[in-house]
């Protein structure tokens, strides 16, 4: 029996099919490598290059392989494009989950665990958020993946699917031996950007807004790292196996780091000075996302290993370092 891994190629879809295949897991990958890299791709996973909102396609995987659980990456996930062309995440990310949906009734697979995110419950009402919070996304992405989420819960109801939603935080970091790692272009993602400084890429990395309501005035985040990402998901994926009811579950450290307190540490990881500019506020941006992540902790017995900022950053160093144009270099 197989692992479906949809946007198995992405950076976090990735990260997962090795930490799978490192747990003995038969895997299986669909990507359409619309932002996914070939080169991430794990050669002992089998693949399919090809679109979830393709029924046929799907229809080849589910008749060619035994597919027990299937695991849900494959969307578009940048805030900012979403609020310029939120119909591209309706169509991508919903119509790509309608579609996935039925192919899973249709061949009797029952379980799968979905990549949800911090943005479903837009600006949060206290810190640390819980799983029984307001949602009330402020963007279309985080709206996107609440609807996903909300057809897998009517969809459970009446197909008999099961389902864990994992609402991660800011995902960050690569696996240690750096051979895979984040590579999105644009880059729009703080760490990122970051180290493209020291890596003489860029001038200065501009620091969005210093007059948030925070100790140091710049928007505080809850970073957490990939590899810990993969194990929860491992984690979610035995708990439907051992036939845990449906769930969601935040994915954080319950730590917030300030925008400047990240560029202190890249400092400090690197040996390098990295020159930083002050500039607007960015659309969109809640000033605190902390998680509690007691519920993943308690039910899902998960514990992130990587809980100190500096050593999440030391890992990403490790991948952009060796790899400074990403998968072209590899
Ligand atoms: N950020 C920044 N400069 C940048 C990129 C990001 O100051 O060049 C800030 C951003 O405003 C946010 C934090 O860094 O407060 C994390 O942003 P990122 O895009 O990495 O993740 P998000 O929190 O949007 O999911």
């Amino acid at each position: 029996m197989a692992v479906l891994i949809c946007g198995g190629a992405g950076y976090i879809g990735s990260h997962n099919v090795f930490e799978l295949i490192k747990a003995g897991e038969e895997v299986v990958i669909v990507d359409n490598l619309q932002t996914g890299h070939r080169k991430a791709l794990n050669p002992a996973a089998k693949f399919y290059e090809g679109d979830i909102r393709d029924a046929e396609i799907l229809d080849k995987i589910f008749t060619e392989n035994k597919i027990e659980a299937v695991i849900h990456f494959a969307a578009n996930s940048l805030v900012g494009e979403s609020v310029q062309v939120p119909l591209k995440y309706f169509n991508n990310n919903v119509y790509g989950m309608q579609v996935l949906l039925e192919s899973m009734v249709k061949h009797g697979t029952d379980k799968i665990v979905f990549s949800s995110t911090a943005a479903t419950y837009g600006e949060p009402e206290k810190i640390p958020i819980e799983e029984d919070d307001k949602t009330f996304p402020t963007n279309p992405y985080g709206e996107s993946k609440l609807i996903m989420e909300r057809m897998m819960k009517w969809v459970s109801r009446a197909n008999g699917i099961r389902f864990v939603s994992l609402r991660y935080f800011n995902a960050a970091g690569a696996i240690e031996d750096g051979s895979i790692g984040e590579d999105h272009s644009p880059e729009t993602h703080l760490i990122p950007l970051i180290l493209q400084v020291p890596l003489g890429k860029r001038e200065c990395i501009t620091v969005f807004g210093d007059d948030y309501p925070t100790p140091d005035g710049t928007c505080l985040r809850d970073y957490i790292h990939v590899i810990d990402l993969a194990a929860a998901h491992i984690a979610a994926l035995n708990y439907l196996r051992k036939g845990g009811e449906s769930n969601i579950f935040n994915l954080g450290n319950g730590k917030g780091f300030s925008v400047k307190e990240m560029i202190a540490a890249a400092e400090r990881v690197t040996g390098q000075k990295i020159k930083t500019e002050i500039g607007k506020r960015r659309p969109g941006d809640p000033a605190r996302l902390v998680a509690s992540s007691e519920k993943a902790r308690k039910i899902l017995k998960w514990t992130p290993k990587f809980d100190d900022v500096e050593k999440i950053i030391e890992t990403a160093w490790t991948w952009h370092k060796n790899h400074p144009d990403g998968y072209a270099d590899r």
